[in-house]
Parts: C-alpha cells; structure tokens; sequence
C-alpha cells in the first residue's frame, strides 16, 4: 500500500483526495521507483484545478516529474537503489504521475540523476527548469552568443523564468527581465537580471514591428507578449517559445520573420526525446550556480500540492517549489 494524491472525475467536473492505492494500481512499466521528491509546475496548477484539460485518463495521479529512487527493474539500464529524474512523458496527464509514493514507469522514460545534483536538487529544477535549459539549448544552437546583445526571460519571477535568467546570466549573457511583479526586482537582480522591463510593456496588442532591442528571449508567456517580444528582436535573433502563462494565442505578424530574419524555436519538454533531455540535464548540473537554485527554491511538503496548485495559476508562487514525498 502508499499513499498518493487522486483526482476523480465527477458528475460536475473533478474531485482531488488523499488516497491510499496499493501496487495493483500501478500502471505497466519496467521500473518501480519509491519517489521522494516531486513539485509544481503551471501544468500540475492546471491539472489539479481542472482549469485546463491536462488529464486524460482517470483516475488520475497529477505530477508531471519525480525525483526518486529504483525499487525494482527489469530494464537494462537500471538496478535498484539508482537515483533517478523523470519529466514529462504524459506522467501526471495519461500516466499516474509524481504526487504518489510509488510509481511505475518505462525506464526509456527515466534519466539517471546527474552525480553533481541531489534529488531536491532535480526538483529545484524540474520540468520548468529542464525546459528553460532547452530553451537556452535552442539559443545557443541558432547561434545567440552574449556579444549579439541583451537576451530577455518574460514571466521572470515564475520558474521557466527564474532558471532561465540564472542560466543565462552564468552563460554570460546580459539578461533583461519581465515581470508583472516589480517587488520582486531584486530577487531577480540576484538571479543575474540587470534590467527590469515591465510586464505591460508587452502585453498589450503592439507594432509589427519595433525597436531592435534583443538578440535573443526564452519566453513562457504566449500571446501579445510573444507577439511585442519577437517585433524586438534583432536581426537574426531567436526566440524560444515555451509556453502560455498569458495566452495561447500568437497575434503576431511574419514582418520579424521576413524582414529581421528572426527565428521563432518551439520547445516542447514532454515528448523531448532522450539525448536531448541527456543533454539538458548535464548542463543544469554543469551550469546552474547552486547558490542561485537554492535562492529561487522554496520547499513545502507534498501535502500542500493542491493549495500551490492554486497559487500557481494565480501567479503567487516566485520561483521553484520542491515537493517532499513523505
Ligand atoms: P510559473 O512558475 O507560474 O511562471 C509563469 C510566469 O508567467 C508567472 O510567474 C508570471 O511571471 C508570468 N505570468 C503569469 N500570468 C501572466 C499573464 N497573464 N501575463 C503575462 N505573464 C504572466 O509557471 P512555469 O511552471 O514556470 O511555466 C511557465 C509556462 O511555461 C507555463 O505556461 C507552462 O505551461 C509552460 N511550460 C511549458 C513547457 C513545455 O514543454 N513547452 C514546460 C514547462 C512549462 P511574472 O510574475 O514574473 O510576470
């Protein structure tokens, strides 16, 4: 038997309880890991909430990513007592996910824990922070260095945001930040952000195009927000866009595209195939300043998984949350 966290589907929409399942629920996979840490992204905000339809399969353990260790395996690549990540893959949507003290899973899934990180440490980050790092990959792949200019994090103060400005500004880059959250200036200063740039100073419907202001962004806002932030790139610029914090909308025009040359990249963590995420996660643990990780985490039990639910969706949470598996 263990203990996990169930949504239920019901005559008016979902219901979320403290329940205990034992291993006959457990769904096919090759590696039993006991999970010891989890946390909250935007996805597990809306999947617990019901606000958007993340789960399709019921009932439904939310918890997009893990942290944990191998109980059992009969993959290859895994003995019991491996340290391990998991993000994304449909836990949490169409696979029991991480907010349970047991969870089976495909090994191909799984990545071995990075030496130089400790499984709080894999939560700090989790899929924001693993997926600020492929935006910051697909920067550095279209050829975005730091002496083509200031590159700018959107939604700066929330997770994405709060590990891509440490990356970026460890990587050397001069980073700007926007954030609706003007109080939290100084957290991010001390992230590595030199310039604050308003949230409203995007979001709202603006030119085609504008002032050359950026060599390059990691956005995880959508929307008007994407739309003003590519009308400012530079020439040649790139943009990552990873998610929908305002919009899923893009009232955007093609004149950054056509006329400055910019690239708009796509990233998707969940579906991300495993040499990438390899790569992401050796990165984090090479270039993601401790120090910084431990500044934008806060760690909370995993029972207030449904109260940072909300706060999330409602923009409360600053940073990264770390969820312990009791
Ligand atoms: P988060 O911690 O809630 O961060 C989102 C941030 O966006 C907020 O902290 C806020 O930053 C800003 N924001 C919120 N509402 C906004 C609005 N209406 N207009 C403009 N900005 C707003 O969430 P997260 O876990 O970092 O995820 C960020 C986004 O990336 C989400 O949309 C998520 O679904 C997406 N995501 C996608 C992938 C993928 O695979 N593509 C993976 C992970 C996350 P400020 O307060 O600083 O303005």
């Amino acid at each position: 038997k263990f203990e996990a966290l169930l949504l239920t589907k019901t005559e008016t929409g979902q219901a979320v309880a403290w329940t205990e399942l034992s291993d006959a629920d457990l769904m096919p996979g090759d590696v039993t890991v006991r999970v010891t840490h989890s946390t909250v992204n935007y996805k597990d905000g809306l999947a617990i909430t019901g606000k958007a339809p993340v789960v399709r399969r019921w009932p439904m353990v939310p918890g997009i990513d893990f942290a944990g260790v191998v109980e059992t395996s009969s993959h290859p690549d895994f003995t019991p007592g491996d340290e391990v990540v998991l993000n994304g893959w449909g836990t949490g949507e169409t696979h029991l996910g991480g907010y349970a003290q047991l969870s089976r899973v495909k090994g191909d899934w799984l990545v071995p824990l990075p030496a130089e990180l400790s499984r709080a440490d894999a939560m700090a980050i989790g899929t924001a922070g693993y997926t600020a790092m492929l935006c910051v990959l697909a920067l550095e792949a279209h050829g975005v260095t730091p002496d083509k200019g200031p590159v700018l994090v959107t939604g700066a103060s929330g997770g994405v945001g709060s590990v891509a400005a440490a990356l970026l500004s460890k990587l050397g880059f001069t980073v700007h930040a926007s954030t609706g959250r003007p109080e939290e200036e100084a957290y991010l200063k001390s992230l590595g952000a030199s310039e604050i740039v308003a949230r409203q100073e995007l979001s709202a419907p603006g030119k085609p195009l504008g002032r050359e202001r950026w060599a390059g962004a990691v956005d995880s806002v959508g929307s008007h927000t994407l739309a003003n932030v590519l009308a400012q790139t530079k020439y040649g610029g790139t943009v990552a866009a990873c998610g929908l914090a305002q919009g899923l909308d893009l009232p955007a025009s093609v004149a950054p595209f056509i006329l400055r040359g910019v690239t708009l990249a796509g990233i998707d963590s969940v579906m991300a195939p495993k040499a990438k995420r390899l790569e992401a996660w050796a990165r984090l643990a090479q270039d993601l300043d401790r120090a910084k990780l431990a500044a934008l985490t806060t760690t909370h039990s995993w029972k207030d998984a449904v109260t940072l639910a909300e706060d999330i969706l409602a923009g409360k949470v600053r940073g990264r949350v770390v969820l312990e598996v009791a």
